[in-house]
Order: structure tokens, then sequence, then C-alpha cells
């Protein structure tokens, strides 16, 4: 049975990604994998589009439209789909996603571990990221985020993997996304996910690597600027398709994911993958 690991690069912009990492390029000129543009719904802030990517609505349609209104998600997604088809789902990512889809409020000393087979996300790895700034970026190693990413995959092989790095976003804010620090950085995630999705591929993983949103040369993003709303979307997966230079609206991917793991998606997920 196909399974799914969506690799999310929080704050990765379309032309860095294209520029800086150099295994993704290598897997699209060689055909293993292929490369598509998505446009970031609006406002582009984490939070609201973590809930876009997963219960398929724009923001003006679910409602989280910053991330300090950060709340349970209400709507069907695509961890609450999977788990009533009795499909099995992890993540190691940002604690706001224990926020959005684990059922409560995030306690570190709780939640930052969890395997619990009733929970709405039965494995689970958070981070919170506490305390960072400019001079302390408080970065978790990616190599270590991939490597607990591989660990889940081996040892139950959830149907749905999700991986979310912050850390290109972390560095674009401290330092824009015009510097070395956040193009290396990128190219830092690609090097470690070089040694995880070919893993990923063993085990019968579909990988789909995209982002979030993008990063302006202010350290910022909420706009609707080119360098905000274009991500990558690269698919290694033989099933997906779409025309080659279409341009992909980012309310595809929850029903994308669910259309590939043989799932129905629901009737609130309108907007269907192309
Ligand atoms: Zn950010």
């Amino acid at each position: 049975m196909r399974k799914i690991c969506l690799v999310l690069i929080d704050g990765l912009r379309n032309d860095t990604a294209r520029t800086e990492c150099g295994f993704l390029a290598a897997s699209v000129e060689a055909g293993s994998a292929r490369a598509w543009v998505m446009r970031a719904c609006l406002p582009t802030i984490s939070a609201p589009l973590y809930e876009t990517i997963h219960s398929g609505l724009a923001p003006v349609d679910h409602g989280l439209l910053s991330n300090e209104a950060i709340r349970p998600s209400p709507h069907p997604n695509v961890f609450s789909v999977l788990k009533g088809a009795g499909r099995s789902t992890a993540v190691v990512a940002h604690s706001y996603f224990h926020t959005l889809y684990g059922g409560s409020s995030f306690d570190p000393f709780e939640h930052v571990e969890i395997n619990d087979p009733e929970a709405p996300i039965p494995i689970a790895r958070y981070y919170s990221l506490e305390g960072y700034n400019k001079a302390n970026p408080a970065l978790l190693s990616e190599v270590d985020l991939c490597a607990q990413a591989w660990q889940i995959a081996k040892s139950a092989s959830p149907d749905y993997l999700l991986l979310h790095s912050s850390s290109c976003d972390t560095l674009g804010h401290g330092y824009s996304a015009d510097s070395p620090e956040y193009r290396i950085q990128a190219w830092k995630v690609d090097n470690a996910l070089s040694r995880l999705i070919p893993r990923l591929k063993s085990l019968g993983y579909d990988v789909l690597v995209t982002a979030d949103h993008g990063m302006n040369a202010d350290g910022h993003h909420a706009g609707d600027e080119p360098c905000l709303r274009d991500v990558p979307f690269i698919v290694f997966s033989d099933t997906f398709r779409a025309k080659p230079d279409e341009v992909l609206d980012q309310w595809i991917i929850a029903p994308t994911i669910l259309d590939l793991l043989g799932v129905e998606p629901p009737p609130s997920m309108t907007r269907r993958s192309p």
C-alpha cells in the first residue's frame, strides 16, 4: 500500500530551492523527481498555511489568519480523515502542529514525544523553538530531524508522515532571504534530505517536498510578493499528474495526499488535485 511523506521546509522560497538545493535539482534532472511552482495562499503566514496544507481550504475559508490566533483545527484534515479511514499518521514538526491537530494545547513536558495509538496523531516528535532569536537561533540539526523521521518510518511505517523543518524560516527572519546564512541553510536541509529521501523511497514512500511560504529581503513574510508566494513542489512519485508548466495552488496538497493514499477526500476539500 502506498505511503506518503510530506517534507515541509518552512520559509523556503522557490528560487532559493532551485539555486541552492543540489540534491533536489539532481533528482529532477535525473527524472526521479518532478518539480512545479506552487502558489502559497494569503496571508503568507505559517499557521494559516499549515492549516491550508492539511485542510485543503484557503485561510479566508478555514478562518485561521494569524499565528497568534492558532487553535485546534475545526475542519476535516489529513490527520482526522486518515484516522477515520483506519490509516496511520506521524509527525516530526514544530509544536504548532500539536495545537492544530494533536488534540490539546502544547505542553513541551507532556508532548515532546508521543507514542499513543489512541491520540489524534499517534506518533509525534515536536520541537518548540522557545526562546530563539537572531543571536541564538536555536537551530535543530537537519540530519537529526531527518533521522527522527527515518526511525519512525522504519519502525512504524505510518501511511502519512509529516517532516517539518523550521531552520530556513528562522535564518530568513534573522538575516533576510538575501543572505548567505539563509541560502546556505537551504542547502543544509537539502543535504540532509539527500540521505533521508532515498531511504524513504526504499520503504515504498512517495515523497512530496514543499514550503508553506517564502521570505523577503526584509526577513519577513505575510503579504503578496512573488518571493513570498512562489514555493517549490517537488514530487518523488510516478502517480502525481499535473501539466509540467502549471502553477499549482497550495490547497491541492491535502486532497492530493488523500488521493495518493486511496482515501476519498471529504466534501470540504472542494479544490481537488489537477
Ligand atoms: Zn516565519
